[in-house]
């Protein structure tokens, strides 16, 4: 995966944080799953919207991956990768 298509990913995270904060959704946490450099699945927190202190955005994001996908695992389809060292700045798109 490149560097840009993590930023890109990463930038969709944040925006999906910030605008389940915005919509009083959830909290501000968002998490996208990608697959061969594409966005299979995507999640924002719904703790407090949905009475369900398992709604976190990352696990809402792998329980639509796996209906997606068909599969009760994402262990052979996906490979996790660290987050690169890029500056806040840089991922926000702020000067
Ligand atoms: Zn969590």
């Amino acid at each position: 995966m490149s560097n840009e298509t993590h930023i890109r990913q990463l930038r969709r995270a944040l925006k999906l944080a910030s605008d389940n904060a915005r919509s009083g959704t959830g909290g501000p946490f968002g998490a996208v799953i990608a697959a061969c450099d594409e966005i299979v699945a995507e999640g924002v927190n719904r703790v407090t919207s949905e009475l369900d202190p398992t709604a976190h955005a990352e696990v809402c994001a792998i329980r639509e991956a796996c209906r997606k996908l068909g599969r009760f695992s994402l262990h052979s389809v996906l490979k996790l990768r660290a987050l690169p060292d890029v500056p806040q700045r840089d991922l926000l798109g702020a000067p």
